[in-house]
């Protein structure tokens, strides 16, 4: 594991962490239905679902596309390497539970700026005997520090997957093609980008609505269409892979999106929006629901 990040002192830890504002991994888990948030977080997340009442779906299904793209590069591709930048709260099924479900030896870097997040990093860091896992306690605008300390465990000569799964959208365009492009240069051929990033093209109002609400809590919210998202792949001279970029539930779909236990429906009825979120079934789900693209590319 990554010495400096996780040596750091609890007290020194504690002080990172803000609770008077809401954080976007903090938001994140209140749609998957975690436990690892604080009262703003849950009123962002309400805000988000007034502007647009079926945002958990975005949520969710992203998260379900995460789970298509990782499966489909260890089974189909043979990948052994992921680097997951902006990797979240640990939930049900994280990166490395996907990949050395099929490759035991699967190496995984997670690097994530939350201090949330590094709180719950040893729940990160389970991996099996044969693979290995690790934490970076970094910020997905610093790449080269990024690169250096991945490097301790991913073989740079290997093929590598590069996630950044619902991140770039934090991250204004002067700085988000150059990263892109510095972190792919650096991976060898054979290597993959999963990108999914959230986008106006479909809802515009609506989605123009929730990046208000973030944009006031103070978050960056970049909403980018279907080219500006094409646009991360061509330049770092990807091949796009069927089905290109298209809404996330749209790429290859396979209905194993695991199904929540379903309570008593007047308890659910007795619910407020937000603790209903855990219940939902994403499979109810329609093409006017999604806001999220997602696309895989391969570096030739
Ligand atoms: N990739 C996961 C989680 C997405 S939530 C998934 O798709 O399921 C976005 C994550 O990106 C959060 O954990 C947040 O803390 C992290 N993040 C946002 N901006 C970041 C930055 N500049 N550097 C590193 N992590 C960042």
């Amino acid at each position: 594991m990554s010495g400096d990040a996780l040596s750091q002192d609890p007290a020194e830890l504690r002080r990172r962490i803000d609770t008077t504002k809401a954080h976007p991994a903090r938001v994140y888990d209140v749609f998957l239905g975690g436990k690892d948030h604080y009262p703003v977080d849950r009123d962002a997340a309400a805000a988000g679902l007034a502007a647009n009442p079926r945002g958990y779906l975005d949520v969710r299904h992203n998260r379900d596309f995460l789970r298509r793209a990782v499966g489909t590069l260890a089974r189909e591709d043979g990948i052994r390497q992921f680097l997951d930048i902006g990797t979240g709260l640990p939930t049900a099924e994280n990166v490395h539970q996907l990949a050395q479900r099929v490759h035991p030896d699967t190496r995984v870097v997670y690097v994530d700026n939350d201090p949330v997040v590094l709180a719950h990093a040893r729940a990160l860091l389970t991996s099996g005997p044969e693979g290995r896992t690790d934490y970076i306690d970094a910020d997905l605008r610093n790449p080269a520090q990024i690169l250096e300390q991945a490097a301790k465990t991913i073989d740079f000569d290997e093929p590598v997957a590069l996630c950044l799964v619902a991140i770039l959208h934090f991250v204004e365009d002067a700085e988000a093609y150059p990263i892109v492009r510095e972190l792919m240069d650096a991976l060898p051929s054979g290597s993959r980008l999963v990108l999914s990033h959230l986008t106006e093209d479909l809802n515009p109002e609506n989605i123009r609505a929730v990046q208000r609400t973030y944009t006031e809590r103070g978050f960056t919210f970049v909403l980018r269409s279907k080219a500006d998202v094409e646009r991360f792949f061509t330049e770092s001279a990807l091949e796009l892979a069927e089905p290109g970029v298209v809404p996330v539930h749209r790429w290859r779909p396979d209905g194993a999106a695991p199904v929540p236990e379903q309570p008593d429906a007047a308890y659910l009825a007795s619910l407020d929006p937000i603790e209903r979120v855990r219940y939902q079934d994403i499979g109810d789900v329609t093409d006017a629901d999604i806001n999220v693209y997602g696309a895989l590319g391969r570096k030739a």
